[in-house]
């Protein structure tokens, strides 16, 4: 577990100036597949493009008719943290408290997105757990009416909070751990605690969450050798893990030479670990748009003890799912991202800010909020003149810019081709 080969190695770029904690520089570099870049792949403006609908309340779909439905919803750019794929050791410059959206503006982006079809939304960062009065605000929007309010968090504060978030609405959860080793936990996120973490998850099944995720960044040299005991110790627990391949964000400057592990690598050791994998069947559905074919994650049986477990497996570099993407992040600034492997966003916040004085964040409601419960949650079709002005320029900036929104990713397995902002920038 702690060969030299697993310890620290030198940055992929002499230009990132970050100290690298997980790397494997002494180990002999695996074959990756070709990188899947071609060019136009990130062309705004391909001849495919159809125009955008007048309809005010039709379904919201981009421009090469993509049907969008999720929304990722990033609380704050602050991370207790510092996980060595996603933030620099010193941390990013942390952007002042007004220019976060607040809770009323929060919620008027998503009551707005509720209106043309948005009915899942998962709640991420930075670290969501780290943003202040985060029970009032699940609570705000579990009343959205949404169908799904999920989290994605890395756990080191679920212990106490698993159960009111639980009570405040929160739907489910995906919680982040990359090894089983307490050094190594602490060595790639620079400060946390796996035993809190672990915790944490007890805490979660304890407060009734179900269909919980374990997401591991699979990384060669670093975990690549606990892939088979990360699934062990999901399915005993009820878990479902999924292995997310390493993205080059930050302009490639976190992406360590000779850490990528590609999605047939680590299909290839499950394989070896448990068994041949099988496709799933249809009825392994989980509700987070995760359906094998649907969403980020491609799903497999595992044989485990008599029994078939599934496995997740978020291939976005060598096997991209662009094809099928259905979703959009919204950043703790309110831009709105069509896709995380690009810079360009839509400025929802100046929308909000010019439109209405913003409300400040807390328990009190807006009059703009008044109404989210009863209509947006309500079935019945709502007329044009229904629709709350400020609701009705968000969607049209939404449509606007979703009409360019990228044909697919430009991810290579060299580290780059991703967006010099980072991940907790955009929203993870
Ligand atoms: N802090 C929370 C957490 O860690 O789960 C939520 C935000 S985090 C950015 C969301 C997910 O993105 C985590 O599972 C994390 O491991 C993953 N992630 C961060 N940087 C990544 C990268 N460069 N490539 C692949 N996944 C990454
Ligand atoms: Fe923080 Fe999550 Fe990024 Fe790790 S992956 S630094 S926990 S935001």
């Amino acid at each position: 577990m702690s060969s030299p080969a697993r310890k620290a190695s030198q940055p992929a770029t002499a230009a990132s100036g970050v100290s690298a904690q997980v790397g494997a520089s002494s180990m002999p570099r695996v074959a990756y597949h070709l990188p899947i870049f071609a060019p136009g792949l990130g062309d705004k403006t391909p001849a495919s493009r159809v125009a955008q609908t007048t309809d005010p309340q039709a379904p919201l779909t981009d421009g090469l008719k993509r049907r969008i439905e999720y929304l990722r919803v990033s609380l704050t750019d602050r991370c207790n943290y510092r996980c060595t794929y996603c933030m620099p050791e010193e941390g990013v410059q942390v952007l002042p408290r007004p220019e976060l959206l607040n809770f009323e503006e929060l919620a008027e982006v998503i009551a707005a997105l509720m209106q043309v079809g948005v009915r899942r939304v998962r709640l991420t960062g930075g670290e969501p757990t780290v943003r202040k009065d985060l029970l009032a605000l699940v609570q705000r929007l579990g009343q959205l009416g949404l169908t799904d309010l999920a989290m994605s968090t890395n756990g080191e504060r679920l212990a106490e909070l698993a159960a009111p978030l639980r009570q405040a609405g929160l739907t489910r959860l995906n919680v982040s751990v990359d090894t089983l080793n307490p050094q190594r936990f602490t060595q790639v996120t620079r400060r946390g605690s796996l035993e809190r973490v672990l915790q944490g998850l007890q805490a979660a099944r304890a407060a009734g969450f179900v269909h919980t995720k374990l997401n591991t960044v699979a990384m060669q040299g670093f975990n690549d050798d606990e892939l088979g005991a990360l699934c062990r110790y999901a399915f005993e627990h009820d878990f479902t893990p999924r292995f997310i391949e390493l993205m080059p964000m930050s302009g490639g400057a976190l992406f360590y030479p000779g850490t990528f592990l590609s999605a047939a690598k680590i299909r290839e050791t499950l394989q070896q670990e448990f068994g041949p994998l099988s496709p799933l069947p249809s009825s392994f559905s989980e509700g987070d748009g995760a359906l094998p074919g649907v969403g980020p994650a491609r799903y497999l049986g595992v044989p485990y003890r008599g029994e078939l477990r599934q496995v997740g497996i978020i291939s976005a570099v060598t096997e991209p799912f662009c094809d099928t993407c259905n979703r959009v992040r919204l950043s703790a600034t309110g831009q709105l991202h069509g896709c995380l492997a690009y810079d360009d966003a839509i400025d929802l916040r100046s929308v909000l800010r010019s439109t209405v004085q913003a409300p400040k964040s807390g328990p009190q409601q807006s009059p703009a909020m008044s109404d989210v419960g009863a209509s947006v949650g309500s079935e019945a079709p709502m007329s044009v003149s229904d629709l709350d002005p400020l609701r009705q320029q968000l969607i049209d900036a939404v449509r606007s810019g979703l009409a360019e929104k990228r044909p697919a990713h430009a991810f290579t397995t060299q580290g780059c081709g991703g967006p010099t902002k980072h991940m907790v920038s955009i929203g993870g």
